[in-house]
């Protein structure tokens, strides 16, 4: 279902499931053991658990056997975490404008620079940092400590951001650039800009 919603919408709705399922699977097999990011490391263990397979077959008959109750832990684990998804966001997501906005406002400007930067922005323009930077909220006054890739910066005070919460929060006639307020997917919004920038039949 999320992939028909994301095909319609264009937005990359489930991030999340990703991340979740990198961290379910990211311990090794059912040995529990983590392995080194360090690739010298990292080969060092793997040569360690190899050379063990193949010198205690009942070691390697219950780590077979403990890797599988393992995968069927997270397989239940991921089961879940779906139809949770499917109960509590999507009918959020399907029926409140306001969500719908932030989503795609979200995915328009991390991905597009010329979103970012060449659309006329009313209030607001879009900032996008490499590392996260703590800036404080002019709206709900919260600075996340661990800092946002995304945040608003008020075009008349340079000085003043928003969370993209707050900022999407204020409704399409606000949030969208002017002479977009209607656009919903990435390839209207493409050609509406096409369209606004072509000069005006008549002159010269
Ligand atoms: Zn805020």
């Amino acid at each position: 279902m999320w992939a028909t919603l994301s095909r319609a919408t264009g937005l990359s709705l489930r991030k999340s499931f990703v991340s979740i399922e990198s961290r379910l699977f990211s311990v090794y097999g059912a040995n529990l053991v983590s392995l080194s990011t360090d690739p010298a490391k990292r080969r060092q263990q793997l040569d360690a658990l190899n050379l063990r397979r193949r010198t205690d077959p009942e070691w390697h008959r219950q780590e077979l056997i403990r890797r599988e109750r393992y995968r069927r832990r997270n397989a239940a684990k991921l089961s879940d975490y779906n139809s949770q998804y499917n109960k509590s966001f999507l009918p959020r997501y399907t029926s409140d404008p306001t969500v719908q906005l932030s989503q795609r406002l979200q995915n328009w400007v991390k991905l597009h620079v010329w979103v970012r930067e060449e659309l006329p922005w009313k209030t607001h323009r879009p900032v996008r940092y490499e590392t996260p930077t703590p800036r404080r909220c002019e709206f709900c006054g919260i600075t996340r400590r661990n800092g946002l890739h995304l945040v608003w910066q008020r075009i008349a005070q340079p000085d003043l951001y928003s969370c993209h919460r707050c900022y999407a929060r204020q409704g399409t006639e606000t949030c969208l650039p002017t002479g977009y307020e209607d656009i919903r997917g990435i390839k209207e919004l493409a050609a509406r800009k096409k369209q606004l920038e072509q000069p005006k039949s008549g002159s010269p």
